[in-house]
This record gives C-alpha cells, sequence and structure tokens, in this order.
C-alpha cells in the first residue's frame, strides 16, 4: 500500500512511524519551510564545540527574540520564525485575536515546543471514544525512540512514566528547592487532587550540556525534535520526504486518493494519487485542507483548546543570582491539581525558574545597562519563579475556524481564525489561581493570584478537536476511531483534530500516540496499488 503523510510535525512523524513498521511505502508531502542556511551554520558551529567555548556574540545572535515584548510573543528558533505560517501566500489566513498560528515548518512545532510530555489521565478524556489503557502500548512504543526525562515526586501515582528509561537532567537550585519542599508538604496533600514531580520532558539527558538556551534552540539538539527521526527515515530510505509541496486537497475518487499539491519551486500544481492519505497538517493545516477539499466556504468550525494563564510565584526563601546558572530554561517542576467543588479535571502547571529571558522581559538583562536595576530588585529576583497553567478546553476558550472563498479560481481560499473569549476560562482561572495560593502556602510558596494573568486563546498552542472521533459520526464534522471524516475509507485525519477535547497538560505527545495507533490499525487499502 503507497501512503501519503501530509506534515512532518509530532503526528506525520508518529504516523509515518507506524505505517513503514507494517512495510508499507509512504511518501511524506511537507510545506517544510526551514531555518535560514546562515543560521543553521552559526547554531552547526556552537554544537561542535563545549559551552564554555561558546563565542559570546554568537550564542547572543541567536538568542534573539523581537517579540519578546509583544502583546503575544512568540517563541522562535535562533531567532527565526520559519515554523510559523503568517504571510504565506499559499495559505492566507485572517486571524483576530487568537494567538495560535499555523505551522508550515519542516518538524512542524516540534522544532519550537517545550517539550513537556505526559500522558493523558481518564479523568480528562471523558467524551472520548478512547482510554489511556487502549492508548498505553502506543505511549510505550513511541518512548522506544523519543526521550523522555522525570524524576522524583508523586506525579507518577496520576500520571504514568510507561517506560522504566526515564532519563534525569540536572536540575537549578531554584527548582530543586522546589521540589524539596514539596516533598516536606506531601502529607499534606491529597494525592487524588495534588500531585507534583520533576517535570516530564523530551529532552535527552545524554546530549545535554546546560547553556540556558532551551527557549531559543537546543544546539545540541538534546531537546527532542521530530526532524530528527524524519532524517532516519529519508537515511534508511524507509520514507521519500518531499518538501516545498503545500496539499490543497485531497479527495476519493475510484482511482485511489487524489492529492493536488503545489510545488513552491515550480509554482506548479499536479494531481497525485495515493491507496491512502494520513492528513498531520496542524489543527488549523487540517482544518483549510479539509474545508476546502470539500469546498465547504463559510461554515464554521470550532477548534478547542487549553486556556492558558501565568502567576509570578515568590519562594520563602530565595537563591542568590539564579539567572546566573547556565542551567535549562525549560520549566522543571510540574504541579498537577484539582479544584475542590470544580469539574473533576486537573489543572495542570510548569514552573519555571528565573532565568536570562525573563530578565529581558522584565527589562533588566546585563546589556540593558539597568544592572543596578537588577541589583536593587535582587532580593525579589532571587524568590522569584514563574507558573504557567494549563485549564481543559471544557473551561476554556474556543477558536472558530472558516473558509473565505477565493476571488478567483487560482487563488487559495483564506482561512479565517477568531477566538470567543469566554466567562467560564475566567472563571476557572480565577477558582485555580485562588486554590493555588491556598496549596502554596504548605510548601513555602506565595503564588501571587491577584497578579494572574489570562494568556490570549491559543497562546500554548493545545488546540485540536475540530474534528473528534465518535463511535458513531453524527455531525458532518466528526471522524471514526480511525479519524475518517465525511464518507471516506481511506482518507484519515491523525492530529489534535481528531483528539474530541484537549487536556490542561500536554497535548504532542498523546497526538503522536494516537497518529501512532491509526497508522497501526487502519485496514490495507482496497482496489488498485500506486506503488
Ligand atoms: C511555542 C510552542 C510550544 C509548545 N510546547 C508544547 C509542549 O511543551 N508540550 C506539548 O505537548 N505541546 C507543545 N506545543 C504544541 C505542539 O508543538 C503541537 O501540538 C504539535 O506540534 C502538533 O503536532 P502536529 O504534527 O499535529 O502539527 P504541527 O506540529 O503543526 O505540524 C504540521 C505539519 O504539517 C505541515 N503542513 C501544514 N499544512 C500543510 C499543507 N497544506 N501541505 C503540506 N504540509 C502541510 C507543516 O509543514 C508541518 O510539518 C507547543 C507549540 C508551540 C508553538
Ligand atoms: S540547556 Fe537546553 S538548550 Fe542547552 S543543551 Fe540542554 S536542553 Fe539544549
Amino acid at each position: 500500500m503507497h501512503c501519503a503523510v501530509i506534515g512532518s510535525g509530532p503526528a506525520g512523524i508518529a504516523c509515518a512511524k507506524g505505517l513503514t513498521a507494517r512495510g508499507f511505502k509512504v511518501t511524506i508531502l511537507d510545506i517544510g519551510e526551514q531555518l535560514p542556511a546562515k543560521t543553521d551554520a552559526l547554531a552547526k558551529e556552537l554544537a561542535a564545540m563545549p559551552v564554555k567555548d561558546w563565542p559570546q556574540d554568537v550564542k547572543a545572535e541567536l538568542s534573539r527574540n523581537p517579540t519578546i515584548k509583544d502583546p503575544i510573543p512568540r517563541k522562535l528558533y535562533f531567532g527565526s520564525d520559519f515554523a510559523y505560517g503568517t504571510d504565506k501566500p499559499y495559505a492566507p489566513l485572517d486571524s483576530d485575536n487568537s494567538a495560535f498560528l499555523p505551522s508550515v515548518g519542516r518538524g512542524g512545532y516540534s522544532t519550537v515546543w517545550g517539550a513537556a510530555s505526559l500522558p493523558v489521565a481518564d479523568c480528562d478524556i471523558k467524551d472520548w471514544p478512547l482510554t489511556r489503557q487502549d492508548l498505553e502500548p502506543y505511549y510505550r512504543e513511541i518512548l522506544n525512540w523519543m526521550p523522555v526525562s522525570g524524576g522524583d515526586g508523586t506525579i507518577e501515582t496520576a500520571y504514568p512514566s510507561f517506560t522504566e528509561r526515564l532519563g534525569r537532567l540536572p536540575l537549578d537550585r531554584q527548582s530543586e528547592k522546589l521540589l524539596a519542599d514539596l516533598k516536606k508538604s506531601e502529607s499534606k496533600h491529597n494525592p487524588s487532587k495534588f500531585v507534583y514531580g520533576e517535570a516530564r520532558l523530551a529532552v535527552d539527558p545524554g546530549r545535554c550540556d546546560p547553556c540556558g538556551m532551551c527557549l531559543s534552540g537546543c544546539p545540541r539538539q538534546a531537546i527532542y525534535d521530530t526532524s530528527e527521526t524524519l532524517n532516519q527515515l529519508v537515511d534508511g530510505k524507509a520514507v521519500v520526504y518531499r518538501p516545498r509541496q503545500v496539499v490543497h486537497s485531497v479527495n476519493e475518487t475510484p482511482a485511489g486518493v487524489e492529492i493536488i499539491v503545489e510545488d513552491l519551486e515550480s509554482q506548479s500544481r499536479q494531481t497525485l494519487t495515493f491507496d491512502a492519505a494520513f492528513i498531520g497538517a496542524g489543527a488549523l493545516g487540517t482544518a483549510r485542507l479539509l474545508l476546502n477539499s470539500k469546498r465547504l466556504f463559510n461554515e464554521s468550525l470550532t477548534l478547542r483548546q487549553s486556556s492558558k494563564f501565568l502567576i509570578p510565584i515568590l519562594r520563602a526563601k530565595g537563591v542568590p543570582s539564579p539567572w546566573a546558572e547556565n542551567a535549562l530554561a525549560l520549566s522543571r517542576v510540574f504541579i498537577e491539581f484539582k479544584v475542590q467543588g470544580f469539574a473533576d479535571n486537573w489543572f495542570h502547571v510548569q514552573v519555571s525558574s528565573m532565568n536570562q529571558m525573563m530578565l529581558e522581559a522584565l527589562n533588566l538583562a546585563p546589556d540593558q545597562s539597568r544592572s543596578w536595576k537588577r541589583f536593587l530588585a535582587s532580593p525579589v529576583l532571587n524568590r522569584l519563579m514563574v507558573a504557567w497553567c494549563g485549564i481543559h478546553s471544557d473551561h476554556s476558550a474556543q477558536i472558530s475556524v472558516s473558509l473565505s472563498p477565493p476571488d478567483t479560481a487560482s487563488e487559495p481560499p483564506t482561512l479565517i481564525s477568531r477566538a470567543k473569549e469566554t466567562e467560564k476560562s475566567v472563571l476557572a482561572g480565577k477558582r485555580a489561581a485562588r486554590t493555588l495560593f491556598r496549596n502554596g502556602l504548605s510548601h513555602g510558596t506565595l503564588f501571587l493570584s491577584p497578579m494572574s494573568r489570562l494568556s490570549a486563546p491559543g497562546t500554548g498552542y493545545h488546540c485540536g478537536g475540530s474534528f473528534p472521533h465518535r463511535h458513531k459520526k453524527v455531525s458532518t464534522f466528526e471522524t471514526d476511531l480511525l479519524g475518517r471524516p465525511f464518507d471516506w475509507e481511506n482518507i484519515y485525519v491523525i492530529g489534535g483534530s481528531v483528539l474530541p477535547s484537549i487536556p490542561a497538560t500536554t497535548i504532542a505527545f498523546t497526538i503522536m500516540v494516537n497518529a501512532l495507533r491509526i497508522a497501526t490499525q487502519v485496514p490495507i487499502a482496497s482496489g488498485k496499488s500506486h506503488a
């Protein structure tokens, strides 16, 4: 069977791995924008030498992020925004106050993600036609090739690690102290409502030489990025990878699955035929592709997402100059909790220590010649940490998406995305912040709840749910357990779009797991083989 996989992000690559393991022929069609060659060369220059020898000007150049003070800052990859699909003539977008942008990069958003990786909990997927037990074999399988690090705490009781090989990453002093205080307060918490632990991160400790650049890109490729697995699949001749290909539509015909692609180099369109197609184009890319394939203009789809809010934290005891460490800048502590008298869903907290990027956001970085200010602020900065909190999509804002018809047949239609903030996300955020404040007192942590700020919908990029899996499809925009939309038999949706709701915790790991499950369970397409 010859399969087309659309996209090279977590969904596409996990699916491609599953299909090739079954002996199917796989062609990956991908927009696949890349890091500019000059920047890539600079990153490789750093990777080739020990961190202590890194030229500071090169490190500064690759850590540059001019969006840091924007209303909706973006995480860049070595200063480049190549992964984000803004202003692309081949995929026009009209987005209002939603922070969620389509991905167009090689590796999808795994190039810029925070690598936070937890499995789902059953209480958060009650509306899925699947349980965690159904997914468990696929979590285990993904962990055979994706590194995940973690460690101590009570988090294992609610979120099993599904591997005996959890890596251990070095802890910075602020995180170490927080974890120690959480441990001391363990007996004060009901483990069915409050668990904590070292952050579960898709980071390979064997490659990490702490350099503090995690929020700008990892020169040593310790943070897992699906491009690496893609390279292995291509080098091993397990897949054919075709970048610079924009898939505009898919359709089932008696001849097979027909895919209309635009080659960005030659600017020409052609029709390719496969036995089956697997769509992992990200939640917005998938919505655009499916609506366009069926010419469903001005029909509104609902994207579900996990709303996020930030709370500054003051610790009872500080550590001197925490920002001076070259420590990992990813979140190093997770706290999962439920709110008394609220829905039975986990809220998720990722705690980050003070680092150079935070100093920059506060205008206190050394190169801004305000170090006297930083000196005066030290007693506070030494105690300051930041909690980034997630809310289950049932209590979060939603994003509505539709396709506006093009003026001429040769132009692509425009995707319109509108965020719908709701009272319930504001309320859920407030309830969660109050619970954090109360819980925090038991472990010497003051969550500054009155300063909590709800981020714009889509900020965490934990989005999906527009073509949810159902046991039995009822409405037009639902899919069966294999992700098949409409009346199609050999076209499968494999990304976050098919997850019926979005837990507060993390999403990419489960997207990979579900994509692998689909790839493992699809029947062999009947009819003509496009070998
Ligand atoms: C800054 C940031 C931090 C994040 N941190 C985390 C985190 O810590 N933990 C977590 O779980 N999640 C995180 N996420 C979310 C996570 O990265 C996404 O959920 C995940 O990447 C989605 O995977 P995907 O494969 O479905 O889609 P994507 O990663 O969006 O990949 C889509 C792919 O499809 C291709 N494509 C799109 N349209 C077309 C088309 N028409 N034709 C051909 N190819 C196409 C693109 O080139 C790309 O390769 C983060 C996201 C961002 C942006
Ligand atoms: S500290 Fe972060 S950026 Fe540096 S090597 Fe480790 S994971 Fe990569």
